[in-house]
């Protein structure tokens, strides 16, 4: 099951489940658009993977077990391990090469 985290770990701003700026990795490393963009241009800084949009949990539970108030969202904010200078090489190492063939 996704952990859906409750920041961004490179600009800390509240990315709440209902959210549709959440980006994420497939290890589930969390950021926002804004900082996907701008910043980390498509490079996961942890796994040098690339991103989608998070998927919504829904608040309702449409089938018994399966909702967000069954599988309520992570409140432990996650933040980057990597120093924010040191990242512009790695990023621009591996931002030329498409997700799909990294
Ligand atoms: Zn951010
Ligand atoms: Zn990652």
């Amino acid at each position: 099951m996704l952990e859906l985290r409750p920041n961004c770990e490179y600009c800390d701003r509240d990315l709440p489940p209902q959210s549709t700026l959440a980006r994420i990795c497939s290890y589930e490393c969390t950021f926002c658009a804004d900082c996907v963009e701008q910043h980390l241009h498509n490079v996961c800084p942890n796994c040098g993977g690339g991103f989608v949009p998070r998927p919504i949990r829904p608040r309702n539970a449409y089938r018994s077990g399966v909702s967000l108030q069954d599988q309520p969202a992570s409140d432990r904010r996650v933040q980057l391990r990597h120093d924010k200078q040191r990242l512009a090489g790695f990023i621009s190492d591996i931002a030329p090469t498409p997700p799909e063939k990294r």
